[in-house]
């Protein structure tokens, strides 16, 4: 007997995807959405040592293997049984564009058909690949072609990360060590559970053994689940997107924010438990005109006065249907340095991808249906 939460294709306690991923009325189990731990329960119902497990998770995980034929240490009669009681989902890759840069975006189909991009960047300066999260987003960020979308669905863990393993794959990097932001489409703290589940199976030791230095979760600033985050026994690095140094700017560029007051997030930031030489990252994306004044560059360095945090500065990625401007290098430089001259660490992120649309905040799958508004979706987070 196969145990019925091994049988899932969603996170237990994360309900608003179920029942839209392929395999649902499927009764077989679907490895990829088990940690170690429930993957031992589903071999050992099937009359296994559990130490096929690990052999299971090393192939599929670090190889990337999920062919159960190619799984060439197990015996072939349980190679079979395994065909016969369960399954493997992962995201399919349907196109693959190369920047300039070196940039890769990789547009993945998901088992019920929806889209999702990842992007692959080679030098930022380590190896780093961008991930999603959901398909499009809630939160509605007027600069984003992402948030244009609205939500469509939460991705499952598998499908977190499957994305990874996939990449990994496809550029043979199972062998490197690369990084992980949480930057690709979605929020991903309005997907917790799954988020997090994705996360333990990726750190697993059988499997790609990340450890928390290499990922970075990016969120907007959910305070409950920042709240939940600060309590994980694993916990990535934390990086915030502000976006402005007033209220009324930020809650027009974020609509989701409203009910949000830039100090109770800056306060949130403070409890957030650090480890010894890390800091929250402030992703901050300069509008000419909005956001860009010396006056904001003084208001952000006096919100971050005396909080071990870096400022990562993005001059927007102009794209059709964003009412936006990029600020000139000028304008941008000067924000930097006022910035640094408030005794803040401050980077301006190169922007990659651009020419294939794989930049920041230019993530859409074409056709995306609007999903959710985000009234709706918030509601209880
Ligand atoms: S910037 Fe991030 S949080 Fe905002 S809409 Fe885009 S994907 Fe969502």
């Amino acid at each position: 007997m196969i145990p019925r939460e091994a049988r899932s294709h969603q996170p237990p306690g994360d309900h608003t995807a179920r029942g839209t991923v392929r395999g649902v009325g499927d009764e077989k189990p679907d490895l990829a959405e088990l940690e170690p731990a429930e993957l031992a329960a589903v071999v050992t119902a099937l009359g296994a040592k559990p130490f096929h497990a690990k052999q299971i998770y090393r192939w599929l995980h670090r190889r990337g293997r999920e062919q159960f034929g190619g799984m060439t240490d197990l015996s072939r009669s349980f190679r079979t049984r395994l065909e016969e009681a369960c399954t493997i989902t992962t995201p399919a890759v349907t196109s693959r564009e190369r920047s300039s840069d070196g940039t890769q975006k990789f547009l993945f189909t998901l088992g019920d058909g929806r889209t999702i991009e990842s992007v692959f960047i080679p030098d930022t300066p380590a190896l780093t690949f961008c991930v999603s999260t959901q398909v499009g987003c809630a939160m509605r960020c007027g600069f984003c072609l992402t948030g244009q979308m609205g939500l469509a669905r939460h991705l499952t863990a598998g499908e977190i990360a499957g994305q990874v393993r996939v990449l990994a794959r496809e550029l043979e990097l199972q062998d490197t060590r690369f990084n992980i932001v949480l930057m690709g489409m979605g929020e991903p703290l309005h997907n917790y559970d799954a988020t997090m589940k994705a996360l333990r199976m990726l750190a697993a030791p059988e499997g790609l053994a990340l450890t928390p230095k290499r990922v970075t979760l990016s969120t907007v600033g959910l305070l409950p689940a920042m709240a939940r985050l600060s309590e994980e026994p694993w916990i990535p690095n934390l990086a915030v997107s502000l976006h402005a140094t007033t209220d009324r700017v930020r809650h027009e560029l974020i609509p989701t924010s409203r009910h949000l007051r830039l100090s109770d997030l800056i306060t949130a930031c403070r409890r957030f438990p650090l480890k010894h030489r890390d800091r929250i990252t402030f992703e901050y994306v300069l509008l000419d005109g909005v956001n860009d004044t010396s006056a904001d560059a003084t208001r952000l360095a006096g919100l971050l006065r005396g909080l071990r945090a870096k400022v990562n500065l993005l001059p927007l990625n102009e794209a059709p249907g964003i009412p936006f401007s990029r600020p000139s290098d000028q304008q941008v430089d000067r924000f930097a340095r006022s910035l640094a001259r408030g005794g803040i660490t401050v980077s301006v992120r190169k922007s990659r991808g651009r020419d294939i649309r794989a930049a920041c905040g230019q993530l859409i799958v074409d056709g995306g249906p609007r999903g959710a508004s985000a009234p709706d979706v918030l509601r209880g987070l």
